[in-house]
């Protein structure tokens, strides 16, 4: 019997192993990873973490920041406990063996990052997520007891009496199909923008966590805030980091003109400045592209239309050391040096404010289950993100939930559940059935980018009443259609049409809450942007929407109120003094 069962190896997950590892050496803890743990996406993040180190920064600047940042809707509890663990977390993962870049002086050196108005972020260059999983990754190696199930695909959580007592799932390379019976399980399975057509996650991140605590009866909450960030590659959808804004690069439209400065958010300086405007908040920059294109400022390419990300002035000799990534990603997907050559560049969904909803200790309602990480909200995000606070927040949660589970598992000794038996033959066979194949019905690609490109048209960066309408129609009808697909392969061995299927029932069903969620919110906050209700609303809206599944499997929206500690509700103001 596993005493805590993680599913996800990426920062949250692996965070959250050692952290139950160091506090209880008795409990056995596994991960349980549908690709190899330093596959996840943790491991793209490119620009940094933000905590609190400096001289003339403090943790109320860091809180201030993220919750005007996120329009008021953090919960400012979490984001006070948040502010206050990460510098312990950073520095904890510099004596594991993160290389943090330093000042010639020998101090850790921090960055400028979006709507931080301090420098607070940490880098190791430009390719931090790579040094902090892997730094966290040969940390867990050290615990030899954390028992790994790499390459392993979770289907169905296993919940009865609303308690959680395992996971059912499917090993990759062979098709064996296992009930892993657990004392608790912590969701660290990330995020889910492939709901998306364009987007800068990887293809694994598809919202499985979030779909498996949703049918179970876990709520989710604030789903409808989905970040856009201002400068992904055209066509690929590849992150150019907010790194080379930090560095001092500027963002031009057609005329060569450094439009951010029509926007409020600052005028143009030609260093990088904390406030300057390139580093405004990513709901407000990729805002400000949509109306570049309405005044027809924009470039149209094949690939939609762009503007320019211009780093020519920094110099190849700062390019190199500051942000090599940038230059080696521009030239193997763009065919471009930014040294000499303008960046096309685009928003690009990004990131999910949203997910299970969470107390500040991982915990959801349902007893037992945990999450962490980017599939959950606790909420430190609110209605928009700041560049560089995930990767802090997977490490303080992730340990958290760890904390959190391995005293649950202690406290609730016991054998394995009957339910783990019944549920999982229940789900072998559903599995097995649709391994069986099925020669009619269309094809999971194509229903894919039909939900993809309804996600884009209904939930982007503006939404209208009208339009969310229509897609909440619209999903319902793929979700029908879903249930009829077409499987080709009945082979046993990675057999990656099952998987694609799974994937797809959780994107259809975590689509129908992002819909449900915007069309509920009548106003306007952070990257919820509805051209019919223009205004934040703070009387009726200064709340988290909460979406639980009804028994007809449709979604179900309530509102939550948002914690305020010390910051009342205020104007976000970045472009004045
Ligand atoms: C390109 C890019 C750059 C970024 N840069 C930054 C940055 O500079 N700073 C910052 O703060 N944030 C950044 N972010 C955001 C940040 O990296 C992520 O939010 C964060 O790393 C998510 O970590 P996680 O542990 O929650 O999930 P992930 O790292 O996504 O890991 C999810 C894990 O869950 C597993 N999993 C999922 N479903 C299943 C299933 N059904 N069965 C079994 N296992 C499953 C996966 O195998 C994986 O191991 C960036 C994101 C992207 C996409």
């Amino acid at each position: 019997m596993i005493d805590v069962l993680i599913v996800g190896g990426g920062g949250a997950g692996l965070r959250a192993a050692i952290a139950v590892a160091e506090t209880d050496p008795a409990l056995k803890v596994a991960v349980v990873s549908k690709v190899y743990p330093m596959r996840s996406h943790t491991v793209s993040a490119e620009g940094g973490a933000a905590a609190v180190i400096g001289a003339g920064d403090t943790l109320d600047e860091h809180c201030y920041d993220t919750i005007s940042g996120g329009d008021w809707l953090c919960d400012q509890d979490a984001v006070e406990a948040f502010v206050a663990e990460a510098p312990r977390e950073l520095i904890q993962l510099e004596h594991w063996g993160c290389p943090w870049s330093r000042e010639s002086d020998g101090r850790v050196a921090v960055r400028p990052f979006g709507g931080m108005k301090k420098m607070r972020t940490w880098y190791a260059a430009d390719k931090t997520g790579f040094h902090l999983l892997h730094t966290l990754f040969q940390t867990t190696l050290k615990y030899r007891d954390i028992i790994r199930y790499d390459e392993w695909f979770v289907t169905k959580l296993v919940v009865d009496d609303g308690r959680v007592h395992g996971v059912v799932a499917v090993e990759i390379r062979t098709g064996r199909i296992e009930t892993i019976p657990a004392r608790t399980v912590i969701l660290a399975t990330g995020g889910c923008g492939k709901v998306f057509p364009f987007t800068t996650n990887a293809a694994i991140k598809t919202g499985d966590g979030m779909a498996l605590a949703y049918r179970e009866g876990a709520p989710l909450k604030d789903m409808e805030f989905v970040q856009y960030h201002p400068t992904g590659l055209p066509f690929t959808g590849i992150l150019i980091t907010e790194a080379a804004r930090a560095e001092g690069g500027w963002l031009i439209n057609k005329d060569g003109y450094r439009y951010l400065q029509d926007y409020d958010l600052g005028r143009p300086t030609p260093t990088p400045k904390l406030r300057s405007m390139e580093l405004g908040p990513r709901d407000r920059l990729s805002q400000a592209f949509v109306h570049e294109q309405h005044k027809n400022r924009t470039v149209d390419t094949p690939y939609g239309p762009v503007v320019y990300l211009d780093l020519r002035h920094l110099g190849e000799g700062k390019i190199d050391s500051r942000i090599p990534f940038v230059r080696e990603l521009c030239r193997s997907y763009q065919n471009l040096d930014p040294a000499t050559d303008l960046i096309p560049v685009r928003p690009v969904v990004h990131y999910m404010m949203g997910g299970v909803h969470t107390d500040v200790h991982g915990a959801t309602p349902i007893a037992g289950l945990y999450a962490a990480g980017e599939t959950a909200c606790v909420s430190i995000n609110g209605a928009n993100r700041l560049g560089s606070n995930s990767l802090p927040e997977i490490l303080v949660f992730g340990r958290r939930a760890g904390l959190a589970a391995a005293e649950f598992a202690r406290s609730h000794a016991g054998g394995e559940a009957p339910a783990a038996r019944s549920q999982g033959a229940d789900e072998r066979r559903r599995l097995e059935r649709a391994r069986e194949g099925s020669r009619h019905g269309e094809r999971i690609a194509d229903l894919r980018e039909r939900m993809q490109h309804t996600l884009e048209g209904a939930a982007g960066i503006y939404r209208t009443g009208d339009v969310l309408t229509k897609a909440v129609d619209t999903l319902a009808e793929l979700r029908e259609r879903a249930e009829r697909v077409r499987v080709d392969d009945t082979s046993a061995a990675f057999n990656t049409e099952l998987i694609n299927l799974q994937e797809l029932h959780a994107m259809l069903e975590i689509a129908q809450t992002i819909v449900a969620c915007a069309l509920n919110r009548q106003e306007s906050r952070g990257a919820h942007q509805r051209t019919d209700f223009s205004a934040r609303d703070d009387e009726t809206y200064l709340a988290h929407s909460l979406v639980h599944r009804a028994p007809d499997g449709t979604p179900s929206v309530g509102l939550l109120p948002v914690t305020i500690t010390r910051w009342p509700p205020g104007e976000r103001v970045y472009g004045r003094d």
